[in-house]
């Protein structure tokens, strides 16, 4: 997290003060760096230079407008899987020729949509889903660009709720089933399949899985055109991952290596799908302690932030580093601490036993890695306001979420007459 660093005793992001946020945008805060954003892009779009590589950014790590618009002002396109996700795609400035529409189970609305807008491609879970994008695209007087995500059935060696690739999971077309799905694509009149996609989970740590599934993939591709099927797309989904604690995900050069390895000679239009990879470590979740409280066996360190705000630990048991906004100087007692939020339940946890310069009430605490899967899966629990967001750029700062206040919250709800 290099664009997160202390500078004359305070935590920054890039040239900010992130205790100057904090006082100007109160916390729970969620802060961006927009350098760290566009490192990360660049670093993909380096890395595939050589090949013919469509990156398309998915939007369900981080959907913010601003932070969709720093990666398409760069040049990348999106892999959604709403219609709210397209749409905010569509209005970040991301041309519908860079869009891909993912997901298991999409309305007819959707698809509707998608196909008005003229997106790249459609990735198709199941043959119901395939007979009714047909019917929407002949109503529509248009033939649908698909490809069809397989399950490969292969293990991401990844937390159980983000593995997507095995065959006992929700996600895809079973392998062994993929040819009669194609051919049933090309009998069917409103569908044009012309790819083959895989995902295989997320937060993956080793390539071993992606050379696996990327090769069952490749495989498909050749088998497919010996049955006369067009395919020159392949999408390999996303996947790669960040460093939360002490993890090694393959470097980015490797993970191109891979690809170009496993698609050689093909002549596919590949097609790459990575969300946390590109903004994991390119934000923070700022809180303030509450109270430092003594329980009989354990000290904990109650902040202002929740579940609701940043799930990922209770969801996936995840592990944030945790850093005082203040630094600590060497000498300074550290002892553990939980640190939790005030939401009422005990899944409101954000890190257990953890070694921490004693906090005192009022201090900053910025909770790390809190980019992808953070601000997009907040919720108003226990009536808290959503979450607001800020970026930095350089010495600057923006609010590219307002933290609603308590009127508006409420008045999203409405009382029926009878009540009234
Ligand atoms: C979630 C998802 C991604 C992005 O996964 P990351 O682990 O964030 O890279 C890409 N493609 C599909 C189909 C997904 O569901």
């Amino acid at each position: 997290m290099t664009a997160f660093t202390y500078r004359s005793g305070g935590l920054h992001a890039e040239a900010v003060s992130l205790a100057q946020v904090a006082d100007a945008v109160g916390t729970p805060v969620y802060c961006y760096a927009g350098s760290a954003l566009a490192e990360g892009y660049r670093a993909f779009a380096a890395a595939f230079a050589d090949q013919n590589v469509g990156i398309c950014y998915a939007l369900k790590a981080n959907s913010n407008l601003a932070v969709v618009g720093t990666l398409a002002r760069l040049g990348a396109g999106a892999d959604v899987v709403s219609e709210g996700e397209m749409r905010r795609a569509l209005a970040a400035g991301v041309p519908p020729e860079r869009i891909v529409f993912s997901g298991v189970g999409k309305t007819q609305a959707e698809m509707k949509a998608a196909l008005t807008a003229g997106i790249f491609q459609l990735n198709v879970e199941s043959l119901p889903e395939l007979e009714a994008l047909s019917a929407v695209a002949v109503d529509l007087g248009v033939v649908a660009p698909v490809a069809l995500r397989v399950n490969p059935d292969i293990d991401a060696g990844t937390h159980h709720k983000i593995a997507t690739g095995r065959k006992e999971n929700k996600f895809g077309i079973d392998f062994d089933h993929a040819r009669e799905a194609y051919a049933l694509a090309a009998r069917l009149p409103g569908v044009r399949a012309v790819g083959v996609a895989v995902h295989i989970g997320s937060q993956l740590t080793s390539l071993a899985p992606f050379r696996a599934a990327f090769k069952k993939a490749a495989h498909l591709v050749e088998t497919l055109r010996g049955d006369g099927h067009a395919i020159d797309r392949l999408d390999l989904g996303g996947g790669l991952g960040i460093v939360y604690r002490e993890e090694t995900p393959p470097s980015v050069a490797d993970y191109a290596a891979l690809v170009a390895e496993t698609t050689r000679g093909l002549g596919c239009r590949i097609v790459l799908e990575p969300g946390r990879a590109l903004v994991g470590n390119a934000g923070v979740l700022l809180t303030r302690v509450l109270y430092v409280k003594a329980g009989l066996h354990r000290r904990f360190v109650i902040v202002d932030a929740a579940m609701n705000d940043l799930i990922r630990p209770s969801l996936y048991e995840a592990w944030h580093g945790i850093l005082p906004v203040a630094e600590s100087a060497p000498g300074d007692l550290v002892e553990p601490f939980d640190v939790v939020g005030p939401v009422c339940e005990t899944g409101d946890t954000f890190a257990v036993q953890r070694p921490l310069a004693v906090p005192q009430p009022g201090d900053l605490l910025a909770i790390l890695s809190a980019g992808a899967y953070g601000a997009v899966m907040a919720s108003t629990y226990n009536t808290r306001p959503l979450v607001p967001e800020v970026l930095v750029k350089d010495d600057q700062f923006a609010i590219i979420r307002p933290r609603l206040d308590y009127a508006e919250l409420l008045a999203l709800d409405h009382v029926p007459p009878w009540l009234a």
